[in-house]
């Protein structure tokens, strides 16, 4: 949504419009006293800026806000109210590159594990990894306390450390999900095998090489920010058929929450430009079946 009401100290309400606001704005003064545009309605919004589509500020509804029964913004949705994020020290937001060179990387071990392939370069690199997770690192000019082991989020809620080192993603194939995951979030990765597609939201099925079975789900926070690349996830599922008929197995992987929905583990995906097929973006994926086909 483009405006919220702010709660002033003095209880004042005024109205005011995202365009307006920054991130250094809202950290200081808005944030924690928004609430939902709609008159009686106290749902809270957080501020985020949309980077991708056309750079946009917007409100939206802080996960585990309710708005009142009946608003126009009311997320219509059973299952997944009141989740938390369980993380050590604040949720920090990371880069789309970030997030694309996780994939990448991820993709990469995973394609050569699928089709048997050594990786003589993984025990050096595995190595280089470690270590890091666990320090502080201090900003002198500003002193402040960037804890680096926070978990990165990717629904815009948390912290943006412009310039600062990024949290890493830790990778998970299907298989090796496990309960500390939840409610964290991870890279995850398998073979597509459905898309099943409905009017507010999408699950994508995917296995693991020992046969076990999640799917990523699609829902509200990322059909109300990218409507039309909702719209376009149809042609996920042309490149799954296409894939299928030719015998080619559809690598899926994703970066994303892992919640429980209905007793079962999935990875809620909240942008397009945090899943791919094949290690293709929905955009590219449309871009090459737009080719084909016209
Ligand atoms: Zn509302």
């Amino acid at each position: 949504m483009e405006k919220a009401k702010y709660k002033k100290t003095n209880n004042d309400i005024e109205t005011i419009e995202a365009k307006n606001v920054n991130n250094n704005l809202y950290e200081k003064i808005y944030k924690g006293n928004l609430y939902c545009e709609e008159d009686e309605c106290m749902a809270e919004v957080i501020f985020y800026e949309k980077q991708k589509g056309g750079f946009r500020r917007l409100f939206k509804t802080k996960s585990g806000s309710n708005h009142l029964s009946g608003c126009r913004h009311e997320i219509i949705r059973e299952g997944t109210r009141g989740k938390t994020v369980k993380l050590n020290g604040e949720n920090v937001n990371v880069s789309p590159k970030h997030i694309d060179d996780t994939l990448n990387e991820a993709y990469k071990t995973f394609y050569k594990k699928v089709h048997n392939i050594e990786d003589a370069t993984q025990n050096k690199s595995n190595k280089n990894h470690k270590k890091k997770s666990e320090s502080s690192t201090v900003d002198n000019e500003k002193s402040i306390n960037y804890v680096v082991n926070s978990g990165p989020t990717t629904n815009g809620e948390g912290i943006l450390v412009e310039g600062k080192k990024e949290p890493y993603i830790y990778k998970r194939e299907v298989a090796d999900l496990k309960e500390k995951d939840d409610n964290s979030y991870r890279e995850v990765h398998g073979i597509l095998e459905d898309i099943r597609l409905y009017r507010d939201e999408a699950y994508i099925d995917i296995k693991g090489l020992d046969g076990s079975s999640m799917s990523v789900y699609i829902g509200t926070p990322f059909k109300s920010d990218y409507e039309q690349e909702f719209r376009l996830l149809e042609n996920y599922k042309t490149h799954l058929q296409f894939q299928k008929e030719n015998g080619n197995l559809v690598i899926c992987n994703c970066v994303g929450e892992i919640i429980k929905m209905d007793k079962k583990r999935v990875v809620q995906v909240y942008s397009y430009r945090d899943i791919k097929l094949d290690n293709l973006g929905l955009l590219k994926v449309s871009n090459i079946l737009t080719n084909i086909y016209n």
